[in-house]
């Protein structure tokens, strides 16, 4: 598909801000969404708007196929195992948090260890912290070099008999550098740790294997990779879903309930209490196949990888610019820049390319530990989706320089 063809399928690119066309570089807090995906959570809500896996009327049986082929859909997305390994959440924050209270219930006790990077985002940060509040075990941190690379040979020295879980980022929102999960995973399962992979930035750009990855959780959110808000995937094996307590206790997550004891439903209802999202999880199959689409389709991969080289030249020419995740050697890093202008505060270059129609993201990202690891408060964030063109690219170079040679 050509770029134009693609920003065909998203009317909201023919937006105009103060009265310039819009160019939105702030995919990574949120995508935008095609008519595909807006079509059908609507017309569900028009003409299949029942509660899913209860009643035996035909709008129900209607709403409770559309979920449920769903879950074929993100099974395959991933190349889980079995549709029973899909849970569905209403976006990456809950299914770690899920993971985190039932694995943690279940698994960690006083004294153990979990591992988590320094590059993670607050949602893969601080359930850890919570658990460990609650069950009194210790959060220990992988570090990353200068150049935002993970430290993954340094795992095996952090691991030890207490160890618990790694939770790690496939990409990281602040980084844009494609971490070697393989690889960490490898190490993981070597001494029998489970591992958990924050697939919220990595579901976008790369395809997912998980039986390939061999990772026990993956987690991602629906509105990152042009599907709804409040939806979300909780990918984990079988065994662990099996072996953990649910999540919360609800509606349709039971086998029987008496007030002599409860007995929960198989994997996954058991985790999927109380009504769920049935407009929009439907709605989530027609953004994962245009997500898989763009992820094979050379001429957006060729538009990326350009768009990419071009920013990876021009935002590292000025020294007055700090880029932050640069790939090395055959590291890969996706269309997603951060960067600190000495002398300018991001929240100015944010407000003044925003009057001149480009979104960017601005201030910690959600990574406050990461920030720290730089020393700076914040960053600007420009991340780029298939629909973006090269001229927005070029665009925002020349008003960025603008904003600079005013601010410094
Ligand atoms: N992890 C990463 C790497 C992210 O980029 C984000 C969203 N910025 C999240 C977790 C949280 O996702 P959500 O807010 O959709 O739950």
């Amino acid at each position: 598909m050509t770029v134009q063809e693609i920003r065909s399928l998203f009317p909201i690119l023919d937006s105009r801000v103060y009265g310039k066309p819009l160019v939105y570089l702030d995919n990574a807090a949120t995508s935008q969404r095609p008519l595909s995906v807006l079509d059908l959570e609507r017309s569900l809500a028009l003409g299949a708007n029942a509660n899913i896996h209860r009643a035996v009327h035909s709008l129900a049986v209607d709403a409770t196929e559309a979920y449920e082929k769903t879950r074929d859909a993100a099974c395959s997305f991933l190349n889980a195992q079995s549709r029973d390994e899909i849970v569905f959440t209403s976006g990456t924050t809950m299914s770690i948090n899920l993971v985190a209270s039932c694995f943690g219930e279940a698994f960690v006790g006083e004294g153990d260890e979990i591992i988590v990077s320094v590059a993670e985002h607050h949602s893969n940060i601080v359930p850890w912290q919570l658990l460990c509040q609650r069950k009194k075990a210790v959060l220990k941190v992988l570090e990353i070099d200068e150049f935002g690379a993970l430290q993954a040979e340094s795992l095996g020295k952090l691991i030890s008999q207490r160890t618990k879980i790694i939770a790690i980022s496939h990409i990281s929102n602040v980084l844009g550098l494609v971490n070697p999960v393989r690889e960490i995973v490898r190490i993981a399962h070597g001494h029998d740790i489970p591992v958990l992979v924050d697939g919220a930035q990595g579901s976008v750009h790369e395809r997912i294997d998980v039986q390939e990855m061999g990772c026990d959780f993956y987690a991602f959110s629906g509105h990152k990779l042009y599907g709804p808000t409040g939806t979300g995937v909780l990918y984990g094996k079988k065994n662990w879903l099996e072996a953990m307590p649910p999540y919360m206790g609800g509606g349709e997550m039971i086998e029987t309930v008496r007030f002599s004891g409860t007995t929960y439903a198989p994997v996954p209802g058991k985790f999927e209490a109380g009504t769920q999202n049935f407009n929009a999880v439907p709605a989530l199959q027609e953004a994962l196949k245009l997500a898989e689409s763009f992820k094979d389709d050379a001429e957006v991969l060729d538009n990326q990888n350009s768009i990419t080289d071009y920013l990876l030249t021009n935002l590292t020419i000025d020294p007055r610019i700090h880029l932050y995740g640069v790939p090395r050697g055959t590291q890969k890093k996706i269309p997603l820049f951060s960067f600190s202008v000495e002398g300018a505060h991001h929240e100015d270059l944010a407000l003044i390319l925003d009057k001149m129609g480009i979104a960017v993201r601005s201030g910690q990202m959600c990574a406050e530990p990461l920030m720290d690891r730089f020393g700076v408060t914040g960053m600007v964030r420009v991340s780029f989706a298939p629909y973006n063109t090269m001229e927005e690219a070029e665009y925002f170079m020349k008003c960025l320089n603008k904003a600079i040679s005013m601010l410094v």
